[in-house]
């Protein structure tokens, strides 16, 4: 049966393209997102766990006023 095509072949490991919602079962699929996945029937958001967290760069980023001298409380 063609035409369903949930999983993706990579290199040699079998990545799942679609997740479906443990609350709503088989035929619910999380809506993908850029961080996390939910469903759009009732509301359950996984957050995908395997990236690290893109907001905290050590020496890119800084707010304002925060220098590196002796700011430190
Ligand atoms: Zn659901």
């Amino acid at each position: 049966m063609k035409g369903r095509e949930i999983f993706k072949v990579d290199g040699n490991k079998i990545t799942r393209l679609r997740r479906h919602c443990p609350k709503c079962g088989d035929g619910f699929f999380l809506a993908d997102h850029k961080d996390r996945l939910s469903c759009g029937k009732c509301g359950y958001t996984e957050f995908k766990k395997s990236e690290k967290k893109p907001l905290k760069t050590d020496n890119q980023i800084k707010p304002e006023g925060a220098k590196e001298n002796s700011n430190e409380k």
